[in-house]
């Protein structure tokens, strides 16, 4: 099942969809809840309630009221997270582009603003920092479907919902990662969730991504260095996990700039694909003190 979150003009925002060909089904009734409501968990709810929900969600994809694909916005589908996770340096070919001495070595995992989450249809807004680089890294977002602590990597799978593609865009520099990625719109996610069972398995996925069209960037998630399940196990292993929790696994190599105007598209094999443009905010400047990278 591939579900999203989306807004429509006719319908309002924060709606739940399941997409079905080229449309996509209204589902939010079938999940109970608000769909405006505050804060905006209804995802997490939808997850941590999946298996119960699964039939009614069923149904109502054959009933339910059916949109077209530009009738509608994509939203982030998780926009109010326990956790975003972001684990650094995992592809050993771009621990030598970065001259990362990460390469090889298990560098555990950072903690990323769920307020810089944004969705597929949604601009990258660059924050106004002249002479500092921001990167684009493609990367495969883990779902968690279950609550767990201390989960063996054999076990994880029972663990993960679903999978999206993830941008995690970055300003270069030696200030602390959480800064540089955290901005507002720097993580976006979709265009959908793709449930566990529709991706198979999730060692031999093709990540892609281009910047105006020319490919900047393609890995196989059998190059991490920390497969998925070592992944969980790891995070586990610290803090309990939650569902709805999002886990950024890392990208290949081939980062590099964007700038304002580009259009960036990211495909990962049996997952999705989605396309966001970047544009130039005014402010962001404050905090972030330029220098030298
Ligand atoms: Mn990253």
């Amino acid at each position: 099942m591939k579900i999203v979150r989306f807004s429509s003009e006719r319908i309002g925002h924060g709606r739940i969809g399941v997409v079905d060909g080229e449309s996509i089904v209204d589902v939010t009734k079938a999940i109970g809840g608000e769909a405006e409501e505050w804060p905006p968990v209804l995802p997490v709810r939808l997850i941590s309630e999946f298996d119960r929900l699964r039939p009614a969600l069923e149904a109502a994809v054959a009933e339910g009221p059916r949109l077209a694909r530009r009738e509608v916005t994509l939203e982030t589908p998780i926009p109010w997270p326990h956790k975003l996770i972001a684990i650094p340096v995992n592809y050993h070919a771009h621990a030598l582009e970065m001259s990362s001495p990460a390469i090889s070595i298990n560098a555990g995992f950072f903690i990323l603003s769920n307020s810089s989450l944004s969705g597929a249809d949604e601009p990258i807004v660059l924050p106004d920092l002249p002479g500092r680089q921001i990167h684009h890294e493609a990367e495969v977002a883990v779902i968690i479907g279950r609550r767990g602590r201390h989960i063996a990597r054999e076990d994880a799978r029972e663990y993960i919902f679903g999978l999206s593609c993830l941008l995690d865009i970055t300003v270069r520099g030696r200030q602390e990662r959480a800064i540089r990625k955290s901005y507002d719109t720097f993580t976006p996610v979709g265009p959908w969730i793709v449930t566990a069972d529709e991706v198979g398995a999730f060692d031999d996925l093709d990540v892609h991504l281009w910047v105006n069209g020319d490919l900047r960037q393609k890995t196989n998630t059998r190059h991490m260095i920390m497969d998925i399940p070592q992944i969980v196990e790891m995070c586990s292993s610290v803090m309990t996990l939650e569902p709805g929790d999002i886990i950024a696994t890392g990208t290949g190599e081939g980062v590099g700039p964007i700038h304002a105007g580009d259009e960036v598209k990211i495909n990962i094999s049996r997952v999705g694909a989605m396309s966001v443009r970047v544009e130039q905010g005014a402010h962001g400047a404050n905090v972030a003190i330029p220098y030298d990278v």
